[in-house]
């Protein structure tokens, strides 16, 4: 078999076979097939793309290239979640422990920020002491111990997509569906979970611009969870304007404790439930999992939601919370004092250029905004300032005054500011009339869908 064949196969157009795959990434790994080949080879799957069974066969490959985790001795039912990346996305922070405190093991490997989209992991780095760099080992006694771990891509989990995904940022091979799919699944099916629910997101924030595009995305990964054996959901969720109020990793925690003390805005509070309700549907689904809670046994998916809006009134998803944060060793008192976390030294208020209602409240310019304050990285070794941000005190269908503060950008270094807010303000559509938002939930992709309602 030779590298030269296999690029100019899929230069063509041809579908690779799973031979030829694992071929490649065992010799790419091995650094028998350098650099430039890979290269050429991602450029041609970019512009070529992927059968399903391809996609399939490279996850597969990309998943065995290292550790395989077995979590089955834990009794209960072992159901993740994962984001396509978003701006201002903090719901796995807030789902996670509200999920384990109904009984749920949450194994969860997160991503760091890349671009205008944020990462999990950053944003718990802003909790002083917060260690996301758990080693397996010490991953899999916090899950046993409190039923939830939040970590960083290890070298051990898929080094094959680590390597694959280094190349791919520099040869404009990132945002191609069959790539980016192999790139989550791999890393997701090696967490030793049972259900998947994947929360895909639309709109101009986000990977995927459109619905179709997003659906597409949502079923390869569907597909895929399933054909290994895990019962795998996409929602897929709308990311044309930024999630919830803040944008930005310090600030992003505190809206996530509000969140977990019932103080969440209307679009956190959708999303959230509506990936837990199918995280528990997929417990029930694969163990004798029943969710009961207060004397309540929750049945459906009313209920569900209603099960999990009532595990954050008692404090129980706090208290897990902070059970996390005491386990990862950062300070648990953040929790209960937010102000421990660092802040900026700076504010500056970002004020309405005219009246009117706010029209459209653009995803990635408020994302490259956020970014240019210091809260983001281009590059996956850019160093990140947890405490830069914006405070989004208007978000779209809102009435503004002119001068009225739409937002409040929070940073420490001067140079970017004026593109900052040039940016954020070209993102910013102000109008006469109220235009009609799209649901925070937009529609749901399963092979399992119609069990379930
Ligand atoms: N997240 C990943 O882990 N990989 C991609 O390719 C894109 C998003």
């Amino acid at each position: 078999m030779r590298m030269y064949e296999i690029i100019r196969k899929k230069r063509d157009g041809y579908a690779l076979s799973e031979t030829e795959i694992a071929y490649v990434m065992g010799k790419y790994l091995s650094g028998e097939i350098p650099d430039h080949q890979v290269s050429a080879l991602l450029m041609a799957i970019f512009l070529k793309g992927m059968t399903d069974t391809e996609t399939e066969s490279l996850t597969r490959q990309m998943r065995s290239s290292g550790l395989v985790m077995d979590l089955s001795d834990i009794p209960n039912p072992r159901i993740d979640k994962h984001s396509t990346g978003g701006v201002g996305d903090k719901t796995s922070i807030v789902l996670a422990p509200l999920v384990a405190a109904a009984g749920i093991t949450v194994p969860m490997i997160a991503g760091r920020s890349l671009g205008h989209t944020g990462g999990t992991v950053d944003k718990l780095e802003s909790v002083p002491g917060f260690r996301t760099d758990l080693s397996v080992h010490e991953f899999n006694e916090t899950l046993r111990r409190i039923g939830v771990s939040i970590i960083g891509q290890t070298g051990e989990i898929a080094p094959a997509d680590k390597k694959l995904y280094t190349l791919r940022d520099v040869t404009a091979t990132i945002d191609s569906a069959p790539l980016i799919a192999s790139s989550i699944m791999s890393k997701k099916l090696a967490e030793g979970i049972q259900g998947l629910v994947l929360d895909v997101k639309v709109g101009s924030g986000a990977f995927m611009k459109t619905v179709n595009e997003a659906r597409k995305l949502a079923e390869t990964m569907v597909h895929i969870g399933d054909s290994v054996g895990v019962k795998t959901v996409a929602v897929l969720t709308e990311m044309e304007e930024p999630l919830g109020k803040t944008i930005g990793n310090s600030l992003e925690i505190k809206e996530c404790i509000a969140a977990l003390r019932g103080k969440w805005s209307d679009d956190i509070s959708k999303v959230t439930l509506t990936l837990g309700a199918w995280m528990i549907h997929l417990a029930t689904l694969v163990s004798d999992f029943t969710f009961f809670y207060s004397g309540e046994v929750y049945t459906d998916f009313i209920g569900y939601q209603d099960g999990l809006r009532e595990l954050i009134t008692t404090g129980a998803a706090f208290k897990k919370f902070v059970e996390m944060i005491d386990a990862q060793h950062g300070d648990p008192e953040v929790a209960f004092q937010p102000f421990r976390m660092a802040s900026a030294k700076i504010t500056k208020q970002i004020l309405s250029e005219k009246e009117g209602y706010i029209q459209r409240m653009d995803a990635e310019m408020a994302g490259s905004s956020a970014m240019l304050l210091g809260a983001g990285r281009e590059k996956t070794e850019d160093s990140i300032d947890h405490s830069a941000g914006i405070i989004l005190n208007r978000k779209t269908g809102d009435y503004v005054m002119k001068g009225e503060q739409i937002a409040l950008f929070h940073y420490n270094r001067e140079e970017h500011i004026k593109e900052a807010e040039e940016v954020f303000l070209s993102g910013i559509t102000i109008g006469p009339e109220k235009v009609k938002k799209r649901d925070p939930v937009l529609e749901v992709i399963s092979e399992i869908a119609h069990e379930s309602k």
